[in-house]
């Protein structure tokens, strides 16, 4: 059976496009520096997000561990959201590698960190507080419905930060996401900020990377500590000619990905049982949570939804998240709403 993989966009494959530069691709020895690919797809993410420089990495979570890395010494601490991916999801590598304490602050249910509360968490010049050294946010914001934060926002939390000292270091994961349905450049949402990543392998199609940016300083640090990390990888311009493809030619159509997600989660709306908790997607997450007036399981529904040959991802007790990307199409979007509505009226009789 063909399924409609709505678990992530992380499930996306590589285009027919991409397979055809990997094969084709020049490559050379990149821990010398020396791989031609590498180096042109650097060149263009940090010209993308306006910064000096730019590191290919094999994951998010590598890009996002060496800038935290590259900020903070063991024992300073970085403020960021109880949801943020760093602090969920990418398995305490900044504590646990880097010795690096961390402060949650809530997020606000549009993925920002309030001002007030950030500035009440930099600690005060203390022998008994460890030292304020950076503030994580996160574009589009992933556990809190894929929502974006607007230039302003960001700027508005880079001067406050700055003023004291602090840098700021964005996890832009999906950030082309967060550009496109704001209808800014990706380099306007980075500006104020000190650092970012952004994942390649997400929405954007290709299979394997990310780029962290930042000043050619920042980056040469970045380096060390990803070789420290076994980051260091040889002919990657393999790797790095999809990322080539994927930046010119899968940024434009992320908005197709954020009409489908809006059609999906109205299909959805509609069906009894079922209720979008976040509200309607702002890119392209939509979370939807059943019921309990409806007599199955979380684990019930997703088996039932994938003998229909839909994939949905479980993000809590009664939970769903479906991203929509580049392999799903419209009858796809259909069979998804299709399948639920068969599973939730099968469930009623
Ligand atoms: C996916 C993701 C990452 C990085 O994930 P990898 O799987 O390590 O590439 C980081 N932050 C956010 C918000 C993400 O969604």
């Amino acid at each position: 059976m063909e399924f409609v993989d709505l678990r992530s966009d992380t499930v996306t494959h590589p285009t027919p496009a991409m397979r055809e530069a990997m094969a084709r691709a020049e490559v050379g020895d990149d821990v010398y520096g020396e791989d031609p690919t590498v180096n042109r797809l650097q060149e263009m993410a940090a010209a993308m997000l306006g910064k000096e420089a730019a590191l290919f990495v094999p994951s998010g979570t590598m890009g996002n561990l060496a800038a935290v890395l590259a900020h903070c010494g063991r024992g300073d601490e970085v403020i960021l959201g109880n949801k943020a991916h760093t602090f969920l999801f990418e398995a305490g590598g900044i504590s646990a590698l880097g010795g690096v304490h961390s402060c949650q602050l809530p997020n606000q249910p549009d993925g920002s960190l309030a001002l007030a509360d950030i500035e009440a968490a930099i600690r005060p010049d203390d022998v008994h507080a460890p030292v304020s050294r950076l503030v994580c946010l996160e574009n589009t914001h992933n556990r809190c419905g894929g929502v974006f934060q607007t230039v302003e926002y960001t700027r508005a939390v880079a001067d406050l930060v700055h003023a004291r000292g602090l840098a700021v270091h964005l996890d832009g994961a999906r950030l082309f996401n967060a550009a496109a349905a704001l209808g800014v450049a990706a380099r306007d949402l980075a500006a104020p900020v000190d650092s970012v990543t952004f994942c390649l392998s997400k929405g954007l199609c290709a299979p394997v990377g990310s780029v962290l940016c930042g000043s050619a300083d920042f980056i040469r640090k970045a380096h060390r500590i990803r070789k420290v990390l076994g980051g260091g990888m040889r002919q990657a311009g393999i790797l790095a000619a999809a990322g080539i493809v994927a930046l010119e030619t899968m940024v434009e159509r992320l908005a197709e990905d954020h009409v489908r997600a809006r059609r999906l989660a109205e299909g959805l709306a509609d069906i009894p049982g079922l209720n979008l908790p976040l509200g309607m997607p702002a890119t392209n997450m939509v979370f939807v949570a059943v019921e309990d007036s409806v007599p199955l399981s979380t684990r019930e529904v997703a088996e039932r939804l994938r003998a229909r040959g839909v994939l949905v991802g479980v993000t809590g007790a009664r939970q769903f998240r479906l991203v929509t990307h580049y392999w799903v199409d419209d009858a796809g979007v259909a069979r998804a709403v299709e399948a639920f509505k068969t599973v939730l009226k099968g469930a009623d009789s």
